[in-house]
């Protein structure tokens, strides 16, 4: 069902509470502490300019890590209000309360056109609580709520569903921002009738995470391309060795049950027939890996780890993915953050950019292929980057989320 979105109201004059995402990376320096990657804060700035452009008062909610309830002073949001406020080239005020008196305060001052970030949410337990009365407090005198954080909306929090409910009980308008907008455009109304070839790949450490996602697109996919530890548990449910690799063995039955599944659809489905494995091993009481290298076989010797896809696999792979026209990948081919075992999954980021320059419509569901693409300097030359990692997967799954599920029909 499509969702109104910022576009479909007249936001003059409008008291606007905003549901941002900006949890961003953090380190300490010198004492303060400096934000590490502005992507998420940089990803609303087209819903914020356009509520700017029409003269909304605009109050920025959002939380910051797992604070628990407590004010831990590193997780607070001020940083965030001083490069927002570089970012929009205008005055960002910030309150150091997200309810109570404070907060009403500063709502009160706003001008047409103007920002306002909230501390923190989740510096109250009740936030993740969806305590009403927290929700009541944080919906203030709001006449419209926006959601435009796609990555939170999975979680029926008293931001993301609690203050919706408080609108829709007021009569208020709850619709989606631009970004929010084009998450569901891309992993939901792109992907309901997928121009055929339709490959998705999928890796990453767990079959469990993503079960229920290859059940769903085993309706639509021509061809999945298992990668990352995941394809060691189908590997197990083929019959074959895996020696050391991270597998669920208590997963095995529904890995078995999804290759009967593609076979009785027809749909192909690839897992790596050769591997990059390694010994591991313990150096001065820490984990790590010791030597390297390709084993050319679908079997996994007992003393080594399977830890990316070799290089027959990541070729066949790269083949399928070039004669696409829809792509969809969630999840790294190996354990890319050492660059020993991050060739299959740049292998595959490449493979899909070009496939994307030959008019292929490629859709990336979050999480550590994000990660991977912008590793690889690729992150632009894709159709769509999602923001969310856990919401991405939930939504694939064919599931309603909460944040979504509350903003008003179109
Ligand atoms: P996910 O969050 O499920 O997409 O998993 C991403 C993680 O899976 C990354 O941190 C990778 O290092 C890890 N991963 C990918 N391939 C392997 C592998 N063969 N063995 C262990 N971990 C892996």
């Amino acid at each position: 069902m499509a969702k109104l979105t910022v576009n479909d109201i007249d936001l003059q004059g409008k008291r606007v509470l905003t549901r941002v995402d900006y949890n961003v990376p953090m380190a300490e320096q010198d004492g303060a502490m400096v934000i590490n990657d502005d992507t998420r804060i940089r990803a609303t700035l087209p819903t914020l300019k356009l509520m700017i452009e029409n003269g909304a008062k605009v109050i920025l909610t959002a939380h910051l890590g797992r604070p628990k309830g407590e004010r831990v002073p590193s997780m607070s949001l001020r940083p965030v209000a001083d490069k927002l406020a570089g970012l929009t080239g205008k005055p960002v005020a910030f309150c150091d309360q997200c309810v109570g008196q404070a907060a009403e305060d500063a709502a009160a001052k706003l001008e047409d056109g103007g920002l306002l970030l909230l501390e923190n949410v989740r510096y109250h337990a009740e936030e993740e609580a969806n305590d009403p009365t927290f929700a009541e407090q944080l919906a203030g005198d709001a006449d419209v709520f926006v959601n435009d954080a796609f990555g939170a909306a999975h979680r029926a929090h008293a931001s993301t569903a609690g203050v919706a409910d408080v609108l829709n009980a007021r009569a208020g308008q709850c619709v989606a921002g631009l970004l929010m907008e084009r998450e569901l455009q891309f992993l939901g109304d792109e992907l309901k009738s997928p121009e055929s070839p339709f490959v998705v790949i999928l890796g990453g450490a767990k079959v469990s995470d993503k079960i229920k996602v290859i059940d769903r697109l085993l309706d639509k996919a021509d061809t999945i391309l298992i990668g990352g530890a995941m394809a060691y548990t189908f590997k197990l449910a083929k019959g074959l060795t895996v020696g050391k690799s991270l597998v669920e063995r208590d997963k095995v039955v529904i890995a078995r049950a999804a290759l009967d599944k593609a076979a009785e659809r027809s749909v192909q489905f690839l897992i790596p027939t050769d591997n990059i494995v390694a010994v591991p091993t313990e150096i001065d009481g820490k984990f790590a890996f010791g030597e390297h290298r390709t084993n050319d076989s679908e079997n996994i010797p007992d003393d080594v780890e399977g830890v990316d896809i070799g290089p027959k696999s990541a070729a066949r792979f790269c083949e399928v993915i070039a004669g696409a026209k829809t792509i969809l990948w969630n999840g790294p081919m190996g354990i890319f953050e050492d660059a020993r075992f991050a060739g299959g999954t740049f292998a595959v980021a490449k493979a899909v950019c070009e496939a994307t320059a030959n008019g292929a419509k490629s859709i990336i569901g979050g999480g550590d292929s994000v990660k991977a693409l912008n590793k690889a300097g690729l992150g632009d030359q894709v159709t769509f980057m999602s923001t969310g990692g856990g919401a991405s997967l939930k939504f694939l799954e064919g599931k309603e989320l909460p944040g979504v599920a509350a903003l008003t029909d179109k």
